[in-house]
């Protein structure tokens, strides 16, 4: 049984594939070749069963496990955005610093220099059985400068609650051990054990 990642995000491949240990996991573009996923659900889980059903569709071994993450980071100040538009907040295809960039500028428009904000990551396995999906949530604050470059997208920005480093700052290990990411991929491999 292979796990068949529906995403093209680099830095979230690399993040599932080093917290999925035990697993074979490949990303969909190593055996299928890129095509384009609609994205139009309301929420992070309809648009992360909209990827996996995709994904799984596409599949010749219906034996595989498809799993696809959305995720992204809301600001509470500015009523929850950029939320399910995170990887889309500067323009359609922007880069993961052209999105940064855009948060901050957003930030300083509103006179915001640090405020409260949280990651949401919303998992669907899409399998032989049916869909499932989990959830994993990360609070702290965003601030206006960035600092830091390990991680992806917004982790410059992002200082998790008890810390004063943002995530650019801070090692792999340590979001590991509380990122929404982790936390919804810990509920997941419950139900992966259990197929
Ligand atoms: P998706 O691939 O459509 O789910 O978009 C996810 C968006 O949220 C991208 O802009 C990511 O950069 C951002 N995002 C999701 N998880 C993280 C994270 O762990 N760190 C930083 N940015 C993230």
């Amino acid at each position: 049984m292979k796990i068949v990642l529906a995403s093209g995000n680099r830095g979230k491949i690399k993040e599932i594939k080093e917290l999925m240990v035990g697993f074979e996991v490949i990303a969909y573009s190593d055996i299928l070749d890129k095509f384009e996923i609609i994205e139009d659900g309301k929420t992070f889980k309809e648009n992360a069963i909209i990827k996996a059903k995709a994904v799984y569709e596409k599949l010749s071994n219906k034996n595989d496990i498809v799993i696809a993450d959305d995720s992204g980071i809301s600001v509470d100040a500015l009523g929850g955005i950029p939320g399910i538009y995170s990887a889309r907040f500067a323009k359609v295809g922007a880069s993961d610093k052209e999105n940064l960039n855009k948060l901050i500028q957003t930030l300083k428009q509103n006179s915001l220099t640090k405020t409260k904000a949280h990651y949401t990551a919303s998992i669907a396995i899409a399998t032989k059985y049916g869909i499932f999906t989990t959830h994993g949530w990360m609070y702290g604050n965003v601030i206006d400068k960035p600092r830091g470059d390990n991680g992806f997208g917004y982790d410059p920005m992002f200082i998790p609650l008890g810390y004063d480093k943002t995530l650019g700052e801070l090692d792999k290990k340590t979001k590991e051990k509380f990122s929404h990411r982790s936390k919804a991929l810990k509920l997941a491999k419950i139900i992966l054990e259990h197929l």
